[in-house]
């Protein structure tokens, strides 16, 4: 694994705290900045990116080395296109790729489709949803570090 890019509404942001605001490091699960300065200190290269407004990219841009935004980029995940798109964007090999996310469906699903490692992290309104067996379960993002091969 060379690079791992997040996705951001739940996974980073605790949406019940942003609501319809534009987000803001005050609206970041307390795991975020931990997991990705654990990444960033291993060297890797980190990105985040989402199906959300451009606005929403401006808070994250210190934190990371690229962002996205389905508003931005004229394509929404699940689209194979979205998928395309971060692995340009992370200049590395679909394989040494992780994304991460908190939906199967959006997140989860298409990643292993693009060739990408998934990552499911377990919170939010669709935690219930259950990963496939090639992805990686967290409960937390606290986990990720640890969890990366
Ligand atoms: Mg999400």
């Amino acid at each position: 694994m060379t690079a791992v890019v997040f996705d951001v509404g739940e996974t980073l942001v605790d949406e019940a705290l942003a609501g319809t605001q534009v987000f803001t490091d005050a609206h970041l699960h307390p795991d975020a900045l931990p997991c990705i300065e654990a990444l960033r200190a291993r060297g890797l290269r980190i990105g985040a990116a989402g199906n959300m407004r451009a606005v929403h990219e401006e808070f994250l841009r210190p934190h990371v080395d690229f962002v996205g935004s389905s508003q931005r980029w004229g394509v929404e995940k699940p689209s194979p296109d979205f998928f395309a798109r971060v692995i340009e964007e992370a200049g590395r090999p679909a394989g040494e790729i992780a994304y991460v996310g908190d939906r199967v469906d959006n997140d989860v699903l298409p990643a292993l489709a693009a060739g990408m490692t998934a990552v499911h992290v377990r919170r939010g309104a669709w935690r219930h949803q259950e990963p496939p067996l090639e992805a990686i379960r967290l409960r937390s993002l606290a986990e990720l570090p640890e969890a990366l091969p």
